[in-house]
């Protein structure tokens, strides 16, 4: 009897456009990335938040604002079954700000230093370094007001691609205040009223008019070399704290470009708005690396009290895209210190006894019980840059010993399999007690 084929069997799935896997060839670098994200936010106090991926519609329509490219073209949403309108989130700050205001954080000491990491969702153009759905690391600062705030998180930024080995332009403008942005939009628009700007921007110029200066057209951007600054039109105010920003970086000698045309697509900023450029990618051709900005009006935009904050978001793929153009060898988390080679049944058995006692020792260890030859196994042990093999066969286990190899000088010594766990401990710790990791 002849099975039926159906079309649906050849159908090949894959993942969506602008979506990804990250296959274990990958990992390393994202455990990098992930390890030295962890270890600056805890250096500069900052506790990590995890926030739901889905969250009301509002809260970004309220937030990010109804005519940013976000929210008119970029949101995931959905009606869900219950019919609520939900968001997959396009960005951290919104919701880290709805966990304050949910969790009744402004009764902590302030300021509140958070810090988060996952995936965003955009339903942008895929390219190389633009996808549908990526991680970014993200950092907040809630409750404060200071100049200072806004140096650290950029200095802070700055120590962290440092640490990734990714050199970086700063790049970074101040935006005002409500009050002294009505100013220069009003001058911004006179500026404009003669100039022939592209559909996007004629449009911008009617709904969100700063946005026309972050408009990548040539011709507008050509229109708009003249433009008058917003730096000129800043309220007293708001230029005291931008000169006391600016005069931070300098005493912290980390260098910047002021930018008078990087506004950040995104309406909630006022004062300080910044991004983070690999160097010699000054057309930011790939995209920023990340960036950020002071947005103290965002918390009362979603009802709560007056709170003024600062944050930084930067993107991991991107960053990752870097880490492998500079050529830096990034070590695999996995290593281990001891290899497990068997050879025959009896050893197998005995050998996953010895895994366990091992692992329960704190000691790295690796295997391969699938495979049955010896030069297979220390073949593999090579790989996985091991310190140490333990090889168990049939003589040995009628001898009731161990074989141990130090892999970097093929040296092999017989030891009584009692001894095999406080030997490797030995071994293992250096002079002193401390413990010698696997250098390479
Ligand atoms: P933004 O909130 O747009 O400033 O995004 C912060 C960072 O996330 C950017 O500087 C990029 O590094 C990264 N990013 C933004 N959009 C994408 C995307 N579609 N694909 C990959 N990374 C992105």
């Amino acid at each position: 009897m002849s099975r039926k084929k159906s079309n649906k069997s050849k159908f090949k799935f894959q993942t969506l456009r602008g979506f990804k896997d990250i296959l274990p060839e990958h990992q390393k670098f994202w455990d990098f990335v992930l390890k030295n994200v962890k270890e600056t936010a805890q250096d500069y106090s900052y506790q990590k938040i995890d926030t739901p991926i889905l969250e009301s519609s509002a809260l970004f329509e309220r937030t990010v604002g109804k005519e940013t490219d976000i929210v008119e073209k970029e949101m995931f949403s959905f009606e869900d079954r219950g019919g609520e309108k939900v968001t997959l989130r396009p960005e951290l700050t919104a919701s880290v700000a709805r966990a304050y205001i949910e969790h009744g954080m402004i009764s902590w000491s302030q300021p509140v230093k958070l810090w988060s990491w996952g995936p965003i969702f955009r339903y942008d153009k895929p390219q190389a370094g633009r996808y549908r759905q990526f991680y970014q690391f993200n950092f907040e600062v809630l409750g404060s007001s200071t100049p200072e705030i806004d140096s650290q998180i950029i200095i802070m930024a700055s120590e962290l691609y440092k640490s990734f080995g990714v050199e970086i332009d700063v790049q970074i403008n101040s935006i005002g205040c409500p009050e002294c942005r009505k100013e220069y939009i009003k001058l911004l628009k006179k500026y404009l009223r003669d100039k022939k700007m592209c559909a996007t921007c004629k449009d911008r110029i009617l709904k969100n008019p700063l946005r026309v200066l972050d408009c990548k057209e040539e011709k507008c951007k050509e229109n708009l070399r003249e433009a008058p600054q917003i730096i000129d039109s800043l309220c007293e105010e708001c230029k005291n704290h931008f000169v006391k920003v600016l005069e931070n970086l300098d005493e912290s000698e980390v260098s910047y470009n002021l930018n008078p045309f990087l506004v950040r697509g995104l309406d909630y900023y006022n004062r300080t708005t910044f991004e983070f450029y690999a160097k010699g990618d000054e057309q930011a051709t790939q995209g920023a690396l990340g960036g950020g900005g002071r947005y103290d009006y965002l918390i009362e935009q979603i009802n709560g009290r007056e709170t003024p904050a600062v944050g930084f978001a930067g993107g991991v793929e991107r960053v990752i895209l870097k880490i492998k153009e500079t050529g830096r060898e990034i070590k695999s988390e996995t290593q281990g210190d001891v290899f497990i080679a068997q050879l025959g049944e009896d050893a197998k058995k005995k050998c996953a006894k010895l895994f366990k006692d091992l692992r329960k020792e704190n000691i790295k260890v690796k295997e391969a019980f699938s495979k049955t030859g010896l030069t297979d196994q220390l073949e593999i042990a090579n790989k996985m840059k091991v310190r140490f093999a333990l090889i168990l066969g049939q003589k040995e286990i009628m001898d009731d010993t161990i074989i141990i190899r130090d892999m970097d000088s093929g040296i092999q010594e017989i030891i009584n399999f009692e001894k095999i766990i406080p030997e490797i401990k030995k071994r293992l710790l250096g002079e002193g007690g401390v413990k010698i990791y696997n250098s390479n």
